[in-house]
């Protein structure tokens, strides 16, 4: 389907006419995480007296201690904590190279889902979406199989085990799909809330997804 906007009134030559939405999560990107703000992204100052960082992982660091409590919630719920620590910890060094932004951000993503009541499993497996973004493509992927089916299984698998250890109730999908499956998904193809709002809150409809330092959502439409 193809989207459009026509002006009423005269625009001049790229001005911004949609206002900034803000990402249901961030993470930032491994090559940052020693020289940046886990929670506002800005770099950090070499010898910053208020640098501080994670006492549980030591793998985030924030640029102040507004920045540290601002996150701290997100980074130890949403299971990042976890993942970072077991990770580390159990990882073959070969894995210890690989990216980790897209798990850590579906970890973010998911969390911020499930306190926004987004996440059942009917809200899944009726249709491929996960909290309204869509997750179209999933099967197909992972029905052919190959490298990026491959690494949506083991970054699942992942997720997986950092949530275990603070989840209450697992939320199981009846068609073999995982919510940690759908909402990496979700993640690596920047998807955008897109049909319906599912939050009571209007302005938080048509929320992308984000990762890295600078985040660019690319709009997905079907
Ligand atoms: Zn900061
Ligand atoms: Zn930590």
């Amino acid at each position: 389907m193809a989207m459009g906007m026509r002006a009423r009134e005269s625009v001049n030559m790229s001005e911004d006419l949609t206002q900034a939405i803000a990402p249901y999560a961030t993470a930032l990107h491994d090559a940052s995480l020693q020289s940046h703000c886990s929670s506002c992204f800005h770099r950090i100052p070499a010898q910053s007296p208020h640098d501080m960082s994670c006492t549980m992982c030591g793998s985030v660091r924030y640029c102040c201690s507004d920045c540290l409590i601002s996150d701290c919630e997100v980074h130890s719920s949403s299971g990042e904590c976890c993942f970072f620590v077991k990770h580390l910890r159990e990882a073959s060094p070969s894995t210890l190279t690989e990216e980790t932004s897209d798990i850590r951000a579906a970890l973010r993503l998911l969390y911020s889902l499930e306190t926004r009541g987004l996440v059942s499993s009917d809200s899944v497996s009726s249709s491929n979406r996960i909290g309204g973004l869509s997750a179209s493509g999933i099967r197909e992927v992972l029905e052919e199989g190959g490298e990026i089916a491959e690494g949506v299984l083991e970054g699942s698998l992942l997720m997986l085990s950092a949530r275990k250890s603070r989840m209450k109730n697992y939320v199981g999908l009846s068609n073999g799909l995982t919510i940690e499956k759908v909402a990496l998904w979700a993640v690596m193809t920047n998807s955008v809330e897109n049909e319906g709002c599912t939050s009571n809150k209007p302005e938080s409809c048509v929320v992308p997804v984000s990762k890295g330092a600078a985040p660019d959502a690319v709009m997905e439409f079907n």
